[in-house]
């Protein structure tokens, strides 16, 4: 198995887990962008959102309320931030869906 993603969920790889989900995990980022970065990923391996169809909608939201659990838990009061890059353009480094939960900072817009 070579995705790194599909290794953290398989236990494979280590990571800081701060939730779970049956079909999604949450975990910090390696080279935290901001004082709160987690990473949120469907357990099964989705290249980009590209792949997405009808079927994945549901585990979608379930990932967006996910990830406003996480604000809050981390008491994001101020705000927060989700992004998710899909190819190339966007500076997607690795290929498998992740959300990105940023916040404890001001975050300035547009992002670079
Ligand atoms: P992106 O550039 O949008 O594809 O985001 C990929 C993110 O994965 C980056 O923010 C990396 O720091 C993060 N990352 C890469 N490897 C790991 C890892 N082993 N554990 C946690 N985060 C990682």
């Amino acid at each position: 198995m070579s995705c790194i993603f599909c290794r953290i969920v398989a236990g494979e790889i280590p990571a800081t887990v701060v939730a779970q989900g049956d079909r999604w995990l949450a975990f910090r980022d390696i080279d935290a962008k901001a004082p709160t970065h987690v990473l949120i990923v469907p357990r099964e391996h989705l290249a980009s959102l590209h792949a997405l169809t009808g079927a994945h909608a549901m585990l979608m939201g379930e990932i967006v309320v996910a990830a406003a659990r996480i604000a809050e838990a981390e008491r994001l009061t101020g705000g927060f931030r989700i992004v998710a890059n899909a190819g190339p353009d966007a500076g997607q480094s690795v290929d498998h869906i992740h959300f990105h939960v940023l916040g404890g900072r001001p975050l300035g817009w547009p992002p670079g």
